[in-house]
């Protein structure tokens, strides 16, 4: 079986990448020994997904896979989009970020909190062969942050069901999350096989 490298330092996106392809034998860039911090600076999650696999394909000759994922706000016209991890630059912390978009969703009704979390996949191979997988889940943005689990935004992404991704355990999650749903859409184009 072909290795794969997963291009990317997210602990919380190594963990559940590799729960969800479980079966494959996939190195993470710090398991790979690769110390590099890919810029992205695309206006697409797509964009971003192909450069960080791009160039960690280059750099080690294997199939890489990467991930780039992120909230977008209804209310806020798709805001933070592509910028979900740098909106507030690039030292501010996790919590800060969803403390701030619970501010400014403040005062804002039920209906009008609806958002989404996006995740596309890029797969490239070392001929330079490339795809993207999307998968989006529907929610809304929580009033309040709620749940210890899962990582990034998860405390304020609330589903339909009215819990939020960090009130789920890690199975839960990785059987509706937008991750899931690229990840499915990679396995069943490639036919289960890599
Ligand atoms: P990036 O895809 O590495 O650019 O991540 C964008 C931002 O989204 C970072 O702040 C991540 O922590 C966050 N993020 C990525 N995946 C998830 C997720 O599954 N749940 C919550 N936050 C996430």
């Amino acid at each position: 079986m072909e290795t794969i490298i997963l291009a990317t330092n997210n602990k919380g996106k190594v963990k559940e990448l590799k729960d969800i392809l479980n079966g494959y034998e996939i190195l993470s860039l710090k398991e790979s020994g690769i110390e590099i911090e890919v810029i992205e600076d695309k206006d697409t999650f797509e964009g971003n997904a192909i450069k960080k696999a791009s160039e960690i394909s280059k750099l080690t000759g294997k199939i890489c896979i990467a991930d780039d994922s992120g909230l977008c706000i209804d209310a806020l016209n798709g805001f933070p989009g592509v910028k979900t991890a740098r909106f507030l630059g690039e030292d501010a912390t996790q919590d800060q970020r969803n403390n701030y978009i619970i501010e400014k969703m403040k005062g804002i009704k039920k209906e009008n909190r609806t958002a989404q979390s996006v995740t596309c996949i890029a797969l490239v191979q070392p001929d330079g062969k490339q795809k993207t997988f999307t998968g989006i889940l529907k929610g809304y943005i929580s009033e309040a942050r709620r749940g210890q689990n899962g990582f990034g935004y998860d405390d304020i992404f609330e589903t339909e069901e009215g819990i939020t991704l960090a009130e789920m355990d890690q199975e839960e999650k990785n059987k509706i999350s937008n991750r899931r749903k690229a990840l499915d859409k990679l396995l069943n184009e490639l036919g289960g096989s890599l």
